[in-house]
């Protein structure tokens, strides 16, 4: 599967984390590029939102899935949590405010594990 541009290579400098890297492999991930950054382009940044390769893998995969693929498309507890805490980062930068919906989401729909773990 040909990876897409935002989890394939850093967003600044275009380092690659190499092909070798398991889904529990931590990366960075600058909402205001739109995908991840290198450890030493990270150095440099704030506000970077933590992610395991493998969340963004199957972000990703969900891009392209059919909607009767999106059912089979899991995720578990951690990786939910972080896909909430990128989804509403991006949505606070883009639209500039908090929606009520995120906290209504937050407080209804609890999602399990630990978001910096
Ligand atoms: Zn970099």
């Amino acid at each position: 599967m040909r990876r897409c541009a935002c989890c394939s290579s850093c967003v600044r400098c275009g380092r690659e984390p190499g092909d070798g890297l398991d889904g529990a492999h931590r990366v960075s991930f600058f909402v205001p590029d739109g995908g991840i950054v290198c450890r030493a382009c990270s150095l440099r940044l704030d506000d970077l939102v933590p992610m395991e390769l493998g969340t963004l893998r199957a972000l990703e995969r969900g891009l392209s899935a059919s909607t009767g693929e999106l059912t089979r498309l899991a995720l578990d507890a951690r990786a939910q949590a972080q896909a909430e805490r990128l989804l509403f980062r991006f949505q606070r930068f883009h639209v500039g405010v908090e929606l009520r919906s995120e906290r209504f989401l937050a407080e209804t729909v609890p999602v399990g594990g630990n978001p910096s773990a």
